[in-house]
């Protein structure tokens, strides 16, 4: 039997990390559905589809199809974006595309593409995918849903310490920015914006440690996926 386990919620809530944390503890699979834009829009800035400051969308959703876009699992079970088979998990972190991906996520045509992806990994095995609409619209039948939320002041601390390694110029009112703007754009858009989906649970995580949020996620989970299987 195989279970779909969703976590939706903003920038730097910290749902990739708890996504990752209890799909290990649960054997599942973890996919970051926030990967998958990000790998689109990398593809589209290395591919100068983005000209002055506007993308061209239409050549980009007509490339997308020969892009060689993908999730591979690596020896140790956890999947990595590849472009050409190459491993980009690093190049899509980035402010570059940070500050980009939003405005690609927007478009139906490139939400399509991603859905397609999302649906075929997910099809043979149990998953936790996060992201902003897996739960509303990517698996509205999904087993067990989460949403998880925190602080503009939190999220920013969170990503700033993330990043201020690689990129030294960086200032927290820039990362503060970045958050605020993508949220606007998530939480507005037409297409499949971010939203609480219907049952699920709501943790606000600011002032509790990754630990406690991930027991009581645990706790959730498995109280539910027992009593599917008996
Ligand atoms: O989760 P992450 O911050 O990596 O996601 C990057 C961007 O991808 C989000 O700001 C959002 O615009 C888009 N996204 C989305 N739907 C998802 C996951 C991510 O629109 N399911």
């Amino acid at each position: 039997m195989n279970f779909i386990v969703t976590i939706d919620g903003p920038s730097s809530s910290g749902k990739s990390t708890l996504a990752k944390k209890l799909a290990k503890k649960l054997s599942f699979a973890h996919i970051d559905s926030g990967s998958i834009y990000r790998a689109v829009t990398l593809y589209a800035l290395q591919n100068n589809l983005l000209l002055n400051g506007k993308f061209l969308i239409n050549k980009l959703i007509s490339s997308l199809s020969t892009s060689h876009i993908s999730l591979k699992e690596n020896k140790n079970g956890i999947f990595k974006m590849h472009i050409n088979d190459l491993d980009v998990e690093d190049k899509i972190r980035g402010s570059k595309v940070s500050n980009h991906v939003s405005e690609i996520a927007k478009f139906q045509k490139i939400r399509e593409f991603v859905l397609k992806i999302q649906r075929d990994i997910s099809k043979d095995k149990s998953i936790v995918m996060d992201g902003r609409d897996i739960g509303s619209f990517v698996f509205p039948n999904a087993d067990v849903k989460f949403y998880i939320d925190s602080s503009i002041e939190t999220r920013s601390m969170r990503r700033y310490h993330q990043l201020k390694q690689s990129e030294k110029k960086l200032s927290i009112d820039d990362v503060r920015y970045d958050l605020l703007s993508r949220d606007q754009i998530d939480k507005t858009r037409k297409n499949s914006p971010l939203i609480i989906p219907k049952n699920s649970l709501f943790i606000n995580n600011d002032d509790r440690s990754i630990g406690d949020v991930l027991n009581q996620m645990l706790d959730h989970t498995k109280s539910i996926i027992n009593k599917k299987m008996h």
